[in-house]
């Protein structure tokens, strides 16, 4: 889905896009919502490394002929190591104490979880760390992370994680150790804390130590998520799932780093369009500038609203402003990656 506010987004917030290749199921489904939307009738192709040109000859159908500019275009060809390439310097950034985050938008089926998470397999999406696999960006950023902190073992920071579902503008806690929790999650609410910072009351956070127990977790936590299978794959979810890491140093600073897998705008209810439409709202406004971005008007962007923030300066740098010297440093040094 090529929204217009994406598309105009620079600067600090970058748009990339992927076209994936096409599959038996985009010319068989016979989901009517499918069959009725003009989406599904459009095909993208890449025109070079920033160009898209979307279009529609059907016969019946509007003619489309539109191309579309991104700081970055990947072909149906392009590798999962191409993709995680552009992500990676976004590690150095959260670990010099940036906010990041790394968000996947599109409708059912156009490879969100592919991105993030890597192939499926029967048992849901294959999270291993093989080398070999064709991984996505979460268990790569994983991988990383901590090869960069081991390579510069005087700051070591903590590494805690945390995981929540959005559904149905209701907030779940993945990693919750509450009986309940086992079912489907324990259900949490989003609030501002004194210093500003958006917050979950009661998240539960665990600390981990290597890349592979922070995949055990987003395997559990995967396996919660609630699932409403569709006809265009078993494990498409309709919820937005979000998954933070958050580093302290002992120097107080921290940083959050952020991965949104978010569901599709078609056929779903009332909520996930209102938290879709949301999400846009905030892009829209972040793109034109407006001094008032509506954060607040659903939980999902209110939830992401540290990471989205282009102005303001992240804990850290809130933290680091008390000493004037190290302010200054972080305000000389290149703009922060998102
Ligand atoms: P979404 O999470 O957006 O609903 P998926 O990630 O489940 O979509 O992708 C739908 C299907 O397309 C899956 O079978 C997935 O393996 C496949 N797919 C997505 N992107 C690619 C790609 N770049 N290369 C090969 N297959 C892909």
């Amino acid at each position: 889905v090529l929204h217009n506010s994406l598309v105009e987004l620079k600067g600090n917030i970058r748009v990339h896009c992927r076209i994936r290749p096409l599959l038996p199921f985009d010319s068989e489904s016979d989901d009517p919502v499918l069959q009725s939307s003009s989406i599904s009738r459009e095909v993208a192709h890449a025109v070079d490394d920033e160009t898209v040109l979307v279009k529609c000859d059907r016969p019946g159908h509007p003619l489309i002929n539109k191309t579309y500019h991104f700081e970055r275009v990947y072909g149906p060809a392009e590798s999962q190591r191409a993709v995680f390439g552009d992500v990676c310097p976004l590690l150095t950034s959260l670990l010099d104490g940036y906010n990041v985050c790394v968000m996947a938008y599109g409708q059912t089926g156009s490879g969100k979880s592919y991105t993030m998470l890597g192939p499926h397999s029967d048992d849901g999406p294959v999270l291993l760390l093989d080398p070999q696999s064709d991984l996505g960006i979460i268990p790569r950023a994983a991988e990383e992370l901590f090869r960069l902190i081991s390579e510069n073992p005087s700051r070591s920071p903590k590494v805690e994680v945390s995981i929540v579902e959005v559904y149905n503008n209701d907030i779940f806690d993945l990693l919750a150790k509450d009986t309940v929790a086992a079912v489907s999650g324990v259900k949490r609410e989003v609030m501002t804390a004194k210093d500003g910072r958006t917050e979950v009351a009661l998240l539960a956070s665990e600390a981990v130590g290597s890349a592979s127990k922070l995949m055990e977790l987003v395997r559990g936590g995967l396996q919660l998520r609630a699932k409403h299978p569709t006809l265009v794959h078993a494990d498409s979810s309709r919820s937005h799932l979000i998954i933070t890491v958050t580093l302290t140093t002992a120097a107080c600073s921290d940083s959050t780093g952020v991965s949104g897998v978010t569901g599709s705008a078609l056929r779903e209810t009332a909520c996930i369009n209102r938290s879709l439409a949301a999400l846009a709202d905030v892009l829209g406004a972040l793109s034109e500038h407006r001094s008032h971005v509506p954060y607040r008007n659903s939980r999902l962007t209110h939830l992401l609203q540290d990471c989205l923030e282009v102005d303001s300066p992240s804990a850290t740098e809130k933290c680091i402003s008390k000493n004037t010297r190290g302010f200054r440093k972080l305000h000389t040094t290149r703009p922060p990656q998102r």
